[in-house]
């Protein structure tokens, strides 16, 4: 599957519920993200958000109703679909290797002079400058060395790499400090810039950043506008 900007991802009356339960959790959904907008997810805990996040990328398959990419179903890209979508959970993952493959699970054939380029770019060029062995450096433990914002910034510094078109943050800056949490935003906003970003938050912080903004509540979506409008 080859698909060509612009692209646009369109919901139509989708419903779910998830195998061997027979609770519906999303009841209808109708949406249009188009190229380059900045829509944020906002809903209580439970409200189906991580849910739509997969049906999203194609993960799951809608009981009725469809999601498309330029017209094509998501659940049919396959592996296909990290073409065109990357995905920030809350507390990213890092593996127990050097910072340099963690960098490179984005993009496997990145030069040293792309890692140092999209470190600069989420403002940790200069912390891992000082350790000892630069990007050779192994991440112990998970990550854990690193602060949360750190660990964002490396997620984030994984995703530049990839280039995608798309990008579905579901609760990125969860446990971040207020201050800390507004950073990330900021670089993720100006990083990210010309890029369809889907942003999934609890709480209001960067909202006005946003194009376009959902409150998802019991799998419905109950209001919709721009940030201005709400
Ligand atoms: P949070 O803000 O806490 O992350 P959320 O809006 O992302 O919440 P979801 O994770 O989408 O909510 O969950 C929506 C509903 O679906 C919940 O009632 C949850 O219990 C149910 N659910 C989530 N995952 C599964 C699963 N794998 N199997 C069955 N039910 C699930
Ligand atoms: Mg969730």
């Amino acid at each position: 599957i080859t698909l060509k900007a612009p692209y646009e991802i369109d919901l139509k009356d989708v419903h779910y519920t998830y195998p061997k339960t027979d609770k519906e959790i999303l009841h209808g959904l109708n949406l249009t993200i188009k190229n380059g907008e900045k829509l944020a997810i906002l809903g209580r805990s439970g409200a189906g958000k991580s849910t739509l996040a997969s049906l999203l990328r194609g993960d799951r398959t809608p009981d009725s109703g469809s999601i498309t990419l330029n017209g094509i179903s998501t659940d049919q890209f396959g592996n296909q679909i990290a073409n065109y979508f990357s995905i920030i959970n809350q507390n990213p993952y890092l593996f127990n290797t050097t910072i340099g493959n963690n960098l490179r699970l984005g993009n496997e054939d990145a030069t040293d002079d792309q890692l140092w380029d999209v470190l600069r770019r989420v403002g940790l060029d200069q912390m891992v400058e000082k350790l000892p062995q630069g990007l050779e450096t192994e991440v112990d433990e998970a990550g854990l060395r690193f602060s949360g914002g750190e660990r964002h910034r490396l997620a984030l510094a994984r995703i530049l790499l990839k280039d995608t078109p798309i990008v579905l943050l579901d609760e990125p800056t969860v446990g971040l400090d207020p201050i800390t949490e507004q950073a990330v935003i900021d670089t993720f906003m100006t990083q990210l810039k010309g890029k369809t970003l889907i942003w999934i938050t609890h709480h209001l912080q960067g909202i006005d950043q946003m194009d376009q903004v959902i409150f998802l509540e019991d799998g419905k979506i109950y209001m919709q506008g721009s940030p201005k409008e709400l």
